[in-house]
C-alpha cells in the first residue's frame, strides 16, 4: 500500500476510485461508459445536479451565487477574474503570498492597473502578511487561501468593501469558511475535490456586468452562468469523479467533520517536526498549512537517505518543491491519519538510525 503525500494531482479516496472505475465501464446500469454518454443526457444532467447541489449544501453556499465547473485550471481564473472583474483603465488589489499569487496578478496587468497590497516575497513567502489596507477603489481583492508551495494558510478572512476574489484550490472543503465573505472562489478540482480538468467557480452574481470589453464566451462567467456550465461539452468524467468525491466528503460528515480530522492530522505532523530534532518546520508558525505541510533536515546529508527511507515504507510525494527544497506532505481530505502516523513513526525511527 502507498501512503500519497503529492501535492497534486493529490489523494482521492479509494472508495472513490473505485466506483469511478466501475462507471468508466458500465455507468449506473446503463451498459455504457461514464465517458461515451451525452452531456445531454439525463444520466449526466442529474450528475451534474447532483454536483453542484452537493458544492451548495458542503460549503453552505448562499442565495445570489452561482456554481459553476470549468476548464483551463486555476490558472485560467488568473485570467478570467481580470476579463471580467476589472475595467479598462480600473485597479485591482492583490495580497503576494506566493508563486500561485505572483501568476495570478501577472494576468490582471493584462487588464488592467495592480497594486500589491502586502507581500512576503522577500522571506520567500514563509508567512502571511496580515496588516494591509484593503483600497476601496479597486474592482477586487485578490487572495491565496493556501499556499501550496510554501505551506502557509490563511487562518482567517475578512469583510471586505470590495469584493474578494480568493483561490482555494489547495485548501478548498478542506474547512469551514463563510462564502458570503467572497464574490469569486475558484478552485482546480486536483487536491481535494476530483481530478485534473475540472474547475469550481463560486460567484457572487451581482459583481457580473461592470466591465464593457468584449468578453468571448467561453471565458464570460455570466454566459457560462447561463449555460449551466454546459455552454459546451464539460469535462464530464471529471465532474462524475468530483461528484462522488463530494457525495464521500457528505458521508464523513461534510466540511466540518472533515476539518476537524484534517487539525488532528496536521497536529500529529507539526507536533513530531518540533519535537524531532532531526528535522524543523519552515513556515511562521501560526501560519502553518493544514494542507502542505513543509519541512526540511537540520543536516543537508540526511535529505537523501530520509527520502529513501520514506519510498521503502512506501510513502511517496514528500519531496518539497524546488524553490523550498526539503520536504512536503501533503495531507488532503482524502489522506488517512493512519497516513500520517506512517510518516511519523518514519521520522522517529530515522531518529534512532542516525543518533
Ligand atoms: N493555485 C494554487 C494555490 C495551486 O496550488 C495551483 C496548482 N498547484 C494552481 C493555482 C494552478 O492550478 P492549475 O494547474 O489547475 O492551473
Amino acid at each position: 500500500m502507498k501512503h500519497n503525500f503529492g501535492a497534486g494531482p493529490g489523494i482521492l479516496p479509494h472508495e472513490v476510485l473505485k466506483q469511478a472505475a466501475e462507471g468508466v465501464l458500465n455507468f449506473n446500469g446503463t451498459g455504457l461508459s461514464i465517458l461515451e454518454i451525452s452531456h445531454r443526457s439525463a444520466e449526466f444532467e442529474s450528475v451534474l445536479n447532483e454536483a453542484v447541489s452537493l458544492v451548495k449544501e458542503l460549503f453552505n453556499v448562499p442565495e445570489g451565487y452561482s456554481v459553476l465547473f470549468m476548464q483551463g485550471g486555476a490558472s485560467s481564473q488568473f485570467a478570467l477574474a481580470p476579463y471580467n472583474l476589472l475595467p479598462d483603465g480600473g485597479k485591482a488589489a492583490y495580497v503576494e503570498t506566493g508563486v500561485w499569487a505572483n501568476k495570478a496578478l501577472k494576468e490582471a496587468k493584462l487588464f488592467g492597473q495592480v497594486e500589491i497590497v502586502a507581500t512576503a516575497k522577500e522571506s520567500n513567502y514563509t508567512y502571511i502578511p496580515k496588516d494591509f489596507t484593503i483600497p476601496k477603489d479597486a474592482a477586487y481583492i485578490h487572495i491565496t487561501s493556501n499556499n501550496t508551495i510554501y505551506g502557509t494558510q490563511m487562518k482567517e478572512f475578512f469583510k471586505s468593501p470590495i469584493p474578494v476574489v480568493c483561490d482555494m484550490s489547495s485548501d478548498i472543503f478542506s474547512r469551514k469558511v463563510d462564502v458570503s465573505d467572497f464574490g469569486l472562489i475558484y478552485a482546480g478540482a486536483q487536491k481535494n475535490m476530483g481530478p485534473a480538468g475540472v474547475t469550481l467557480v463560486i460567484i457572487k452574481n451581482d459583481i457580473l456586468g461592470k466591465v464593457d470589453r468584449k468578453i468571448p464566451s467561453m471565458f464570460n462567467y455570466q454566459v457560462q452562468i447561463e449555460g449551466g456550465s454546459m455552454y459546451n461539452t464539460p469535462p464530464c468524467f471529471a465532474i462524475y469523479v468530483s461528484m462522488l468525491t463530494l457525495r464521500w466528503l457528505k458521508a464523513k460528515g461534510g466540511v466540518a467533520g472533515i476539518e476537524q480530522e484534517n487539525d488532528a492530522k496536521a497536529k500529529a505532523l507539526y507536533t513530531e517536526i518540533d519535537r524531532n530534532p532531526l528535522f524543523k518546520g519552515v513556515c511562521a508558525v501560526e501560519d502553518r498549512s493544514h494542507m502542505n505541510v513543509c519541512f526540511v533536515v537540520e543536516n543537508p546529508e540526511h535529505e537523501k537517505p530520509f527520502l529513501k527511507y520514506c519510498d521503502e515504507k512506501g510513502i511517496v510525494g514528500i519531496k518539497g518543491h524546488r524553490s523550498v527544497g526539503g520536504f512536503r506532505a501533503s495531507i488532503y481530505n482524502a489522506l488517512p491519519i493512519t497516513s500520517v502516523h506512517v510518516l511519523i513513526d518514519a521520522m522517529q525511527e530515522f531518529q534512532e538510525n542516525n543518533k
